[in-house]
């Protein structure tokens, strides 16, 4: 049996990068302690910021939500049902069975119900995953200026970084590289967003959410089946297992020389419908859904200023 680094209990986890078993109480400690360093290292919260996390149903949300949580971070968490049949249903009342057990307040928008359709069910050339994705973005940040939010953590963590870095590596997307990282800034009616788990794998945070017993949608969004993503993810894999730690610092090398990817300077309009930030007349959001007056995301939200 393999015990503990700290304390010789029995081991929860045997790590391979850094390389240790750990007890659940370690292990937690280990994980938390991790996000705590990112999000200090990268400046992502301060006093007086209000935060809103993303919870889509899945472990990833349900992770940064728990460990947020636990470290004693205030935030209320928003959930986006986007009209994909069961799929939605099932990540919404998981979400909602997860915001109860954590006693979180949870908001949640119906993009069929704000816009007449779900993903997928729009007439168009664009893959499902494309304007999903500039949906949930647009939805989210909408949400949060509406209502006062200044900050939006997702749960994007070091897999899926990894795979989106090698992605635009691959295909030389250097607009998409300057702009890729753990956290972009706020500015005018843009929140900003932080990547807490930025710097977990999968496995790491399978392993923590299951140290709790709340519940998680397993399923992937059945549109995401022959994402490049996926295929990206299991060549990392591979060479992640003969070679522990080569994800982590991939990100790091990434970071530590993103000035080799210049950011261009974009000068942002407002939406002639929605009055958000856009880069043409009227915004990517707006346009796609056929949108002729902004939409109203605003709910009562009491904070507490004291
Ligand atoms: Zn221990
Ligand atoms: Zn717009």
């Amino acid at each position: 049996m393999r015990r503990c680094k700290f304390c010789g209990d029995e081991a929860y986890v045997v790590m391979r990068s850094p390389k240790m078993a750990l007890c659940r109480v370690h292990y937690r400690e280990f994980v938390e302690r991790k996000i705590e360093r990112v999000i200090h290292r990268y400046k992502m919260l301060k006093e007086g910021d209000r935060l809103l996390v993303a919870v889509s149903g899945g472990k990833d949300a349900l992770a940064t939500a728990l460990a947020l949580k636990n470290l004693g971070y205030e935030f209320e968490c928003l959930h986006i049902n986007l009209g994909i049949g069961e799929h939605s249903q099932l990540s919404e009342n998981i979400s909602r069975e997860q915001c109860e057990k954590l006693g979180i307040k949870l908001h949640i928008l119906n993009l069929r119900e704000l816009v007449g359709a779900g993903i997928g069910e729009v007439r168009t050339r664009r893959a499902p995953c494309s304007y999903c994705g500039m949906t949930k973005r647009y939805l989210m940040n909408k949400f949060a200026v509406d209502n006062g939010f200044n900050v939006i953590a997702t749960g994007h963590n070091l897999d899926d970084e990894t795979a989106f870095l090698m992605g635009n590596l691959l295909h030389w997307n250097l607009n998409y590289l300057s702009r890729q990282g753990p956290m972009l800034s706020e500015s005018d009616k843009m929140a900003r967003r932080i990547k807490p788990l930025y710097e977990l794998t999968n496995e790491d945070i399978e392993n923590y959410v299951r140290l709790f017993d709340v519940p998680y949608v397993h399923e992937r969004c059945p549109y995401s089946a022959g994402a490049k993503s996926i295929l990206y993810g299991k060549v990392l894999k591979e060479v992640e297992d003969k070679s522990p730690g080569t994800k982590l610092n991939f990100v790091k090398g990434f970071l530590k020389n993103r000035e080799l990817f210049p950011s261009e300077d974009i000068v942002l309009k407002e939406c002639r419908v929605c009055g958000m930030p856009s880069l043409g007349e009227v915004c990517s959001f707006c346009r796609f859904w056929n949108l002729n007056k902004p939409l109203n995301l605003k709910v009562n939200i009491v904070h507490d200023d004291s």
